[in-house]
């Protein structure tokens, strides 16, 4: 049998030969579950073979169309030629020294391409780590080390991880929180703005929020404030324009280190290389990973010299933070979204999903809201004729296009938000097949 490659010589094409999930998938799914903790849980039962741009290929031969690349992270395709040379060529040489005992270019080159790419015309540092949960967490250490305070401001709906302290930072209980408690103390969590369901401006969000941390936190004791600039797992949920600043605003005037997560929304991923240039500011640290790699495990903290050098030698690493193939896989994958025009590309995504729900929702007004940027898109269902979150439409539609050969993901507070995070080089007509399926499955529902 010859073996199967993933990336872009793979047919992209959407085709089902078995159910989904085939009997080989079937039998897969049997081991798992007797061999892997039951709260690893999966959102498709397909098990995969290949991958590469607009599809992932299956154990029983089905192709899918992929609208989610692993959550936002194979931005650049999966199994991307440069990223498959610079691992394949780094692996050869070495595999790990661990950066803290002898350090390595690779890892240096990532720190200085990074305090280029992210806004903010200062000087900066970075530090390298695994996971985006690990950003965060040392992202809020550094804060705090920094400002010598404790507390963190965190936001309704927002995500930041598993971790212990970021669960706690995570708003949604199920399946992130339940039952996984005691959380760290001193996180406080206050509203977003969310122009689809509060009507209010910016200015008048952050003033409510601002509020809020005076009277709850006080900013003599807040040492960070940390948002998503769009959130994520929340429902895609952008704040209306000058929330941001007006946040920035007060944290700086205030001793308060303002922190931008762009775990989700970095590298390309929303048109811009961050989001964080849609608002025309800089904040003083972003947490980076997902998008920044290709799919190697890698995250990033990125902020002003001053407060990034505040932590004493020793203060930050791991055995594996910044691994050298990571690293390298991270220098091919920035390299791709310039040398191949994925920013622009990226764009045309966000106007062929805008444009495809635009023209539903002339005729179905169940589609509530239309959201996002760049490949970063969701659709926010409701109930016709109001704005209740509509879970189960949402659900019918993700089990018909897995049924389909098209793999979605759903998130938001409520459930009722289908998202889509495609691979930035997925083609204009696979990704139309997919919305067509989308089209579909709400024709079909009750
Ligand atoms: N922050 C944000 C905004 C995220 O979207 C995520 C992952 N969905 C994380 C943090 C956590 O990243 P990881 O799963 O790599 O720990």
């Amino acid at each position: 049998m010859t073996e199967i490659l993933g990336g872009p010589s793979l047919p992209q094409e959407r085709k089902l030969v078995t159910a989904i999930p085939g009997p080989k998938s079937q039998e897969l799914l049997a081991r798992k579950n007797s061999a892997v903790a039951a709260g690893v849980g999966v959102a498709l039962p397909v098990f995969t073979v290949a991958a590469g741009d607009g599809v992932m290929v299956d154990a029983d031969g089905n192709s899918l169309i992929d609208l989610g690349s692993g959550i936002a992270v194979t931005g650049v395709g999966n199994s991307a030629p440069r990223v498959v040379k610079a691992v394949q060529d780094q692996v050869a040489k070495f595999t790990h020294t661990c950066f803290t005992v002898t350090p390595y270019e690779s890892y240096v080159k990532v720190a200085e391409k990074l305090n280029e790419l992210i806004p903010g015309d200062f000087e900066k540092r970075s530090a390298l780590f695994n996971s985006g949960a690990e950003a965060v967490e040392n992202a809020i250490k550094i804060a705090r080390h920094y400002t010598k305070k404790n507390g963190i401001v965190v936001f309704d709906h927002a995500y930041h991880g598993r971790t212990n302290l970021t669960m706690g930072m995570t708003a949604k209980n199920m399946p992130y929180k339940d039952g996984f408690g005691p959380f760290s103390s001193e996180v406080y969590r206050v509203p977003t703005s969310y122009p689809f369901r509060d009507e209010l401006s910016g200015a008048d969000a952050a003033e409510v929020a601002i509020s809020q941390i005076e009277k709850q936190v006080g900013a003599a004791n807040l040492a960070a404030i940390i948002i998503e600039p769009i959130q994520g797992e929340g429902g895609f949920i952008e704040p209306a324009a000058g929330f941001l600043p007006a946040l920035q605003e007060w944290a700086t005037a205030n001793n308060v280190v303002f922190i931008l997560d762009e775990v989700q929304t970095g590298f390309a991923r929303t048109g811009k290389m961050f989001a964080a240039e849609y608002s025309n500011f800089a904040a003083d640290m972003v947490t980076t990973a997902k998008g920044i790699a290709g799919g190697l495990p890698l995250s990033a903290v990125t902020g002003r010299a001053e407060i990034m050098d505040s932590a004493h030698a020793g203060g930050l690493g791991g055995t594996y933070t910044g691994n050298p193939i990571a690293c390298e896989a991270a220098l091919a994958t920035i390299e791709t979204y310039f040398e191949d025009g994925l920013l622009e590309r990226a764009q045309k995504i966000e106007t062929i999903i805008t444009d495809f729900f635009a023209e539903l929702q002339k005729t179905d007004d169940r589609v509530g809201d239309i959201r996002g940027r760049g490949a970063m898109m969701a659709v926010e269902f409701v109930e016709s004729g109001s704005k209740k979150p509509n879970a189960a439409l949402t659900s019918h539609i993700a089990k018909f296009c897995a049924d389909n050969g098209v793999l979605t993901l759903t998130c938001g507070t409520y459930g009722n938000v289908v998202r889509f995070l495609p691979a930035l080089t997925i083609s204009d007509e696979l990704l139309l097949e997919g919305l067509g399926v989308i089209a579909e499955a709400m024709k079909v529902s009750a």
